[in-house]
């Protein structure tokens, strides 16, 4: 990158914790499956994690109490914002003209192949376009008649006040989706899944916030003593099959690269290389291959749900 930003993880590590029997199963499986794929994850035991997060609940009555689960030393938060800006000063470097406040409105096609695309701000001609509005993707691909089997829905996140230093890594439960990690202000920092009805409102609906703050007090008590600061939800565009589509769609030239639901931060780098392969050769690389939107008509969906629907 052209310029240096801090994005660096403070935590230690990240766990996904299991309490009971079948879901250390499938912490050992998903081990196994970094192990074989060259990432250093492996299985920790249930003493190992109360050392790591001595606030854990191991009360006799507690309802998730942790079994151990998979470790990650080398994992961590991210600040998305320093990425994003990080990548938007490389490009600029290089030469991309980045537009901002600039609003497609419409499709420009010409003998049915796109010739570029009406903005708010004027008119850009373009012999390859590639669609890349997320949750807006489907509305931008009906400007040109055709269709996406994607769904927004709103995910939510929530800051407490800050304390002092009490969470060094980060913790997923693998029962509840509830995930934490404390910021570098001393805000612990907390979320889960999707709410459950579709919808483009960023707000978030009451239902998903009691079942996520109910996970996060069970696994840690005392921080039902903390005020919670802010909570907001974006959202997130979601396929059947919780995998991404890239690849091309309606009239000729026209590429996208969308589906990415809630773990489309940690991918997109790689998300982008492919669309950026698509675009410059016309076909696509073959790791992109698999994903695209022809998946639903020949049936060889790629399943991901395990593994993308609450990922963090
Ligand atoms: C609360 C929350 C927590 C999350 N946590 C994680 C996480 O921990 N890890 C992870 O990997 N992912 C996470 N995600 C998911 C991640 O943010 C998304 O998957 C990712 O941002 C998708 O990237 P994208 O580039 O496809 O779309 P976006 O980042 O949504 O970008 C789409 C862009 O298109 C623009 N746009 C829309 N319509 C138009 C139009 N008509 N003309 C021009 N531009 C348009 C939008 O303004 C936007 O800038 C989280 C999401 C939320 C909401």
């Amino acid at each position: 990158m052209g310029v240096t930003y801090n994005i660096m993880f403070s935590q230690r590590g990240m766990m996904m914790a299991a309490h009971t029997p079948g879901q250390m199963e499938t912490a050992t499986r998903i081990a196994n499956a970094m192990q074989l794929n060259g990432v250093d994850g492996r299985l920790m035991s249930g003493t190992e994690a109360q050392n790591l997060f001595p606030l854990l609940n191991t009360s006799e009555g507690a309802r998730y109490k942790c079994m151990g689960g998979v470790w990650q030393g080398r994992g961590g938060v991210a600040r998305h914002d320093a990425v994003a800006w990080g990548y938007a000063r490389a490009a600029s470097d290089l030469g991309v003209d980045i537009i901002e406040n600039c609003m497609v409105e419409d499709l420009i096609i010409q003998d049915g192949r796109i010739a570029g695309v009406e903005t708010n701000r004027g008119t850009i001609r373009a012999d390859r376009v590639g669609v890349t509005a997320a949750g807006a993707t489907p509305g931008i691909v009906a400007l040109a008649g055709a269709e996406l089997p994607i769904l927004n829905y709103a995910l939510q996140a929530f800051v407490s006040e800050p304390v002092k230093p009490c969470l060094d890594a980060v913790l997923l439960y693998l029962g509840t989706g509830t995930y934490v990690h404390q910021s570098d202000k001393g805000e612990l920092v907390f979320g889960g899944g999707i709410d459950r009805v579709p919808t483009h409102g960023q707000r978030g609906n009451l239902p998903a916030q009691e079942a996520i703050i109910a996970g996060l007090l069970e696994m840690f008590p005392p921080f039902g003593q903390l005020k919670m600061l802010r909570q907001w939800a974006g959202v997130v565009d979601v396929v059947p099959d919780s995998s991404p589509v890239i690849g091309p769609v309606g009239p000729e030239g026209l590429y996208i690269n969308c589906g990415w639901g809630t773990g489309g931060f940690k991918a997109i780098p790689a998300g982008g290389w492919l669309l950026a392969h698509l675009i410059a050769n016309g076909e696509h690389h073959e790791i992109s291959r698999p994903f695209d939107l022809d998946r639903f008509v020949t049936g060889r969906l790629i399943d991901e749900a395990a593994g993308s629907g609450i990922s963090h």
